[in-house]
């Protein structure tokens, strides 16, 4: 297995054990919640031009995600969830030292981001309940308001399931 495989398959595991563990089993997912429930503050902030999201562990072990509030609240969702990414691959069993993931909208792709956003895809459509939705017969943008994503992000998610 490379890098990209490994991490794709880790972050499916670890967004389903997330889900399992602080989700509550509605549709949609609440990525708010699901931090919250994780011990870790969402605040909606001017981040400026260049920036969707952001999150910071400080040296007390507080982690607190930021989303630019001028993004749509689907892509905010997304955001949210990119970010509960980074906290479950480097800051959930890693230690309580100061960490920071900023993500930039022109931003680098590497191992960490292809992480985040396959988490963040896995977190928001479920696999069981994606498969069983394209299975009902819903159509790319019928997908996209039942799990409140965007119609890109639902044709990722397909593509990633081999659905
Ligand atoms: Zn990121």
């Amino acid at each position: 297995m490379n890098t990209y495989s490994e991490a794709r398959t880790r972050a499916r595991r670890d967004a389903a054990e997330v889900l399992e563990e602080f989700g509550d089993r509605r549709l949609p997912v609440d990525p708010v919640a699901i931090a919250r429930a994780m011990g870790i503050q969402c605040y909606s902030a001017q981040l400026g031009s260049n920036v969707s999201g952001m999150i910071q562990r400080d040296s007390s072990g507080q982690a607190s995600i930021y989303v630019d509030i001028d993004d749509g609240p689907r892509r905010s969702r997304f955001t949210i969830a990119h970010e509960l990414g980074h906290y479950a691959d480097h800051m959930w069993r890693d230690g309580d030292g100061a960490v920071e993931f900023v993500d930039r909208r022109d931003g680098t792709s590497n191992v960490n981001e292809f992480y985040a956003n396959e988490f963040a895809g896995s977190l928001l459509m479920p696999e069981s309940s994606f498969a069983a939705a394209i299975d009902f017969g819903m159509s790319d943008s019928q997908l996209a308001d039942h799990f409140q994503v965007s119609t890109p992000a639902v044709r990722v998610r397909k593509q990633t399931l081999g659905l």
